[in-house]
């Protein structure tokens, strides 16, 4: 149990006042260890090679809580999928239209918008970029 509680990841949970559950463990692991972006269904398959027990309704309440605190957030690129990412740092996006693969776009890549140029009555809070194209691998 003193190993465990000296895991970054009960850690980081128990910081945001997280119970921790298995699931909310695993899902996190998961979403620090990756870049591409999983939609719950896929961390639903990858989940259940671990815990044969999770349900679709545990993957989608725990990447909820892990939102709420803050430590994953929801990436709507595509209309009507939503993926989760840990990175939670000010980042853009890059798409390949051919694979699919989403990799993440360090922010200070581009200069920062003008956002004063906004019609006046429009308050601007966030933005990112979503850059799509080809990947390496598919340029050829
Ligand atoms: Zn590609
Ligand atoms: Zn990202």
């Amino acid at each position: 149990m003193s190993q465990r509680l000296a895991d970054p990841i009960v850690k980081t949970l128990k910081s945001k006042g997280l119970r921790i559950t298995p699931q909310r463990y695993s899902i996190y692991a998961s979403l620090l260890e990756r870049t591409d972006h999983p939609t719950a269904e896929q961390l639903l398959v990858d989940l259940n090679r671990d815990l044969p027990i999770s349900s679709q309704a545990t993957v989608y309440n725990s990447l909820q809580a892990l939102c709420d605190a803050g430590l994953v957030r929801e990436v709507l690129l595509e209309h009507g999928v939503s993926r989760y990412d840990a990175n939670t740092e000010a980042h853009h996006h890059f798409v390949c239209r051919q694979c699919g693969v989403i990799e993440d776009i360090d922010w200070h890549t581009f200069p920062d918008l003008s956002l004063n140029q906004l019609r006046p009555g429009l308050q601007a809070e966030a933005y990112e970029v979503t850059v799509h194209g080809l990947c390496d691998r598919c340029c050829h």
